[in-house]
Formats: structure tokens, C-alpha cells, sequence
């Protein structure tokens, strides 16, 4: 049983609006997280209808008290002021054994106070992805939210065409976004200052002890967007949606939309069809998490110690910060990826940025490209050699790029296999796999899905299932496009 507590309603209206779930017609468990329940502190779990009435909604789990959270956000560049769960509802927080507290928080569940045009639900296709990509993330060590669980509503949502609906449920170290702070901002200074106090408090508490706790405060979100969007990019993960409702405070990775892991190497790939402009395009993730954490700071600037210009200058040599704590992370990663030594962050620079050229030029998947090259580091035998190069377009360079990483300080033997493949996934859950399962759910057939989650649960472990599952799409499978 999960023991709900709700810190969150400490904050004043309309930071958050009591909401009850409207429910779904027939509940139907489609999956549950048992160890991440465990987690949280639930020793025993009830059977499957209860777990399906809890986390429809329908009777939500005993010491739930369910509230929609307001925000507003940049979208796409555009300022709205109040957006808000307008499908969501946190239904309290649960504090884990290492006294770490997590939002637990229904989406799809019905209308709330937010809802302005939409219907409050959510189609199954959607929370199958979120389910799958946001466990592969954790699997790999990106700071994301989780899932809790999946039931069918036995509904159907008005879409382009009728869909199946589902309600998913998510866990995240809290659900404040920068467009939270926007929208307390538009609230007035108490309500900001209430809000950034209660997140120094659950997300920041070192900022407390600082001079001006609110700069400190923006120096924590900066550090850590930067470190998790340099995370993002040595997968090939495109959020899709970076507007500033969908940046969190934590530093998670939140709200799966129209997500895609890039296949091909290209710094201007889009998939979502929403952002036509490619604002949110694979290479622009850093710029963009940085314009977020400005709009982040305007909302900050009223409750700093220095006011005014000076206030300001303060605030973009923070932003500035960004940048360094990027490269940082960023080279430390490519160490992993390239099997380098700790002293070696230069060489890893040079070599992948060359490595990342020739993935482009030679129309090379990332995925299959890192993976080869561990397989590689492990024998330098000429068969993985030819598999490795059998992935470019462009050969000849490669091999050159190759007996220059060669003799790069790589790890000795075993290190560096094992430090490779932790950064370099056998499975990631590939666009066509991740339609493939949405599609077969759409027929009743949730085997896939399940098959699926097991792999990308567990991406570095090398078995037939992985490898077939984890290949690259056929040009008639490739996924061009993805949908909110
Ligand atoms: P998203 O694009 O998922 O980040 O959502 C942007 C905003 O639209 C948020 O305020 C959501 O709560 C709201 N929203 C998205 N889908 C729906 C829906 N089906 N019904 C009501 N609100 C929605
Ligand atoms: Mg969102
Ligand atoms: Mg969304």
C-alpha cells in the first residue's frame, strides 16, 4: 500500500485546484510497475481489478486526495498563461525509504478546471510510448519520470479517428515545471517567493544556505538541464516538445509526447509533426533548455538580492553557466561512449566530434554505430571490424577515424568493454518497434508491448531477443513522423 501525503497543497490556490477523476467506463490493468511500487514503499499490492480501479481513477487508492496543478508555459515560443493538468491529476506524494518524496499523478483521467478545449483523456497509443521510452531513460540512468502503471479505460477517445483510450500513471520527483513559476509569477511576488521556497526546500535544499538562495536556485535548475539534456544527445533523444511547461524544475525529463530517438545521425532531425519550424530540432535541445532557464529567471529576478541591471547580469552569467556544465557532461559521456581513459577528455572531443561527422556524412545509424564499436573494443578482431564498417556509407574514413581511435588512451581490457556498453545500448526503444507494439495493443495483442518493455528494461544485456528487437528500421519501416 503506497501512504499518500500532499505537501504540494501547502501552496496557495490556484498553484493547484482540488479535482476529482470522472472515471472510465471499464478498467482493465494493462501493466503495473511492482518494483518501482516497491520503491516507494509499498510492500503489499492489491490485486489487479483494485490496481485498475486506483489508477483510472475510478476509486482512486485510499489516501488520495487528487488535485489538478496550474502553470503556464511557452509554447513553441508563444506565452500562454495559464495551461495547467488540464488531463492530469497528482493524486499526493509518497515518500520513499531514502526519505525522497515523489508525485504520483494520474494523466487521461478525465477533465479538470484546466482543461479549456480538451476532453482530459489520453489515447492508448501515447501512454504506451510514455510507459516505454520514460523506463528505458531510467534504465539508462537519465534522470526521468517513471511509470507506475498503464490501465485500459475501455472508452474510446475522439481523436483524428476514434482511438482506445488508457489512463497512465506517472512518478516524478515533483511535477513543477518552469511554466509553474510563470504562472506564479503572473500571480504575484508571494506566490512566486512561496513556490521557489517550497522547491528549494524539496529540490534544492543546499541553495538555502547560500547568500541569495533564489540565485542559487537557478543555478541548480541550470546545472542540472544541462546535465540532462547532454544526457539526451549521446542517446539521440529528441524530447519533441521542449516548451518551458515541459521542463521541470528537478531536472527530468518530463511529458513524452511525440519523442523519437534520431536513427541516422543528423543534428537538424525533427520528427514531430507539431514543430514544423524544427524549433526543437536534435542539435537545438541545448540553445532551447537555455532559452527555458531564461524565462525561468525572469520569473526569479523579482525575489533576488540585486535588482535591477545588475540583477539581470547576475541571472545570464548564471545562464552562461549552462554551457560549461554542458561541455562538461558532454565529454564525460563521450569518454564512456568512446571507451577513454579519465584523462583522455580532449581526445574524446576530438575523436567524436569527427566520429559524429563521419556518422553524418556516411548516413550512419548512432545507435548501431556505438553498439558495433563496443562490440569492436571488446576482440579489435577483423569481423566486428567489418561490421562496423558495414554500417557507412563512407568506409575508407572510417577505418582511418578507427586506427586514430585506436591509438587514443583507451581503458585497458575489461574496463573498457564494461564502461562502453553502460554508455552504448544493445536495445533503445526504436520508433517502428514503438509503433509496431501501439499498433498490435490497437488489435488486443499486448505481447509485444510487454516483450518490448523487458528489453529496453534491461538495454545492455546482449541477447538474440535484444538484437532483434533493437535493429535498425528497413527503409519501408522507418518511422518518418510522430504524433502527440
Ligand atoms: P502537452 O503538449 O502534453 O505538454 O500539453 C500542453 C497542455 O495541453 C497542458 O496544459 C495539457 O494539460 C493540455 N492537454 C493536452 N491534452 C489534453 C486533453 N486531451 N485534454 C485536456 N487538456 C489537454
Ligand atoms: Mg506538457
Ligand atoms: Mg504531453
Amino acid at each position: 500500500m503506497l501512504t499518500f501525503e500532499h505537501d504540494y497543497t501547502t501552496l496557495p490556490e490556484p498553484l493547484w485546484v482540488a479535482c476529482d477523476p470522472a472515471g472510465v467506463a471499464t478498467p482493465a490493468l494493462l501493466a503495473f510497475n511492482a518494483p518501482l511500487a516497491r520503491r516507494l514503499g509499498a510492500d503489499a499490492m492489491p490485486d489487479d481489478a483494485t490496481l485498475a480501479a486506483w489508477f483510472s481513477g475510478n476509486t482512486p487508492p485510499p489516501g488520495a486526495r487528487p488535485v489538478a496543478l496550474g502553470y503556464a508555459g511557452h509554447q513553441f515560443g508563444n506565452f500562454v498563461p495559464q495551461l495547467g493538468d488540464g488531463r492530469a491529476l497528482l493524486l499526493g506524494e509518497v515518500v520513499d525509504a531514502q526519505g525522497q518524496r515523489f508525485d504520483i499523478q494520474l494523466k487521461g483521467s478525465g477533465r479538470t478546471p484546466f482543461s479549456r478545449g480538451g476532453d482530459g483523456r489520453s489515447p492508448l497509443g501515447p501512454v504506451l510510448r510514455e510507459y516505454l521510452v520514460s523506463e528505458f531513460m531510467a534504465a539508462m540512468g537519465v534522470p526521468t519520470t517513471r511509470a507506475l502503471a498503464a490501465v485500459a479505460s475501455g472508452e474510446r477517445v475522439a481523436r483524428q479517428l476514434p482511438e482506445p483510450g488508457a489512463v497512465f500513471t506517472r512518478v516524478a520527483s515533483s511535477h513543477v515545471r518552469v511554466g509553474t513559476f510563470q504562472f506564479a509569477a503572473r500571480h504575484g511576488e508571494q506566490t512566486t517567493r512561496a513556490l521557489a521556497d517550497y522547491v528549494i526546500a524539496r529540490h534544492y535544499p543546499e541553495a538555502r544556505k547560500q547568500d541569495d538562495p533564489y540565485l542559487a536556485l537557478l543555478t541548480g535548475v541550470t546545472r542540472r538541464q544541462a546535465e540532462l539534456v547532454a544526457r539526451w544527445m549521446s542517446l539521440g533523444f529528441i524530447h519533441g516538445v521542449m516548451n518551458t511547461d515541459n521542463t521541470s524544475i528537478s531536472g527530468e525529463t518530463i511529458d513524452y509526447g511525440p519523442c523519437a530517438f534520431m536513427e541516422q545521425f543528423d543534428p537538424r532531425k525533427v520528427f514531430s509533426s507539431i514543430d514544423e519550424g524544427g524549433r526543437y530540432a536534435f542539435g537545438n535541445q541545448p540553445a532551447v533548455a537555455q532559452w527555458n532557464l531564461a524565462r525561468f529567471a525572469e520569473t526569479l529576478l523579482p525575489l533576488m538580492n540585486v535588482q535591477g541591471e545588475e540583477g539581470v547580469e547576475l541571472a545570464v552569467e548564471v545562464i552562461r553557466g549552462f554551457e560549461s556544465h554542458f561541455e562538461q557532461t558532454r565529454q564525460a559521456l563521450r569518454r564512456e561512449k568512446l571507451g577513454l581513459e579519465e584523462a583522455a577528455g580532449e581526445q574524446a572531443d576530438t575523436l567524436m566530434e569527427a566520429l559524429e561527422a563521419l556518422m553524418h556524412q556516411g548516413r550512419m545509424d548512432m545507435t548501431a554505430t556505438f553498439d558495433a564499436l563496443t562490440l569492436y573494443a571488446g576482440t579489435f578482431d577483423e569481423r566486428h571490424r567489418e561490421a562496423l564498417l558495414a554500417l557507412t556509407e563512407t568506409p575508407a574514413a572510417l577505418g582511418e577515424w578507427l586506427e586514430q581511435w585506436r591509438e587514443a588512451a583507451l581503458l585497458q581490457d575489461a574496463d573498457r568493454v564494461a564502461t562502453m556498453r553502460r554508455a552504448n545500448p544493445v536495445a533503445i526503444p526504436r520508433n517502428h518497434r514503438v509503433k509496431e507494439v501501439i499498433d498490435a495493443a490497437y488489435e488486443g495483442d499486448f505481447a509485444p508491448f510487454h516483450a518490448l518493455l523487458a528489453v529496453i528494461s534491461a538495454p545492455f544485456d546482449d541477447t538474440e531477443e535484444a538484437r532483434w528487437l533493437a535493429a535498425p528500421a528497413t527503409q519501408s519501416e522507418q518511422v518518418l513522423r510522430t504524433f502527440c
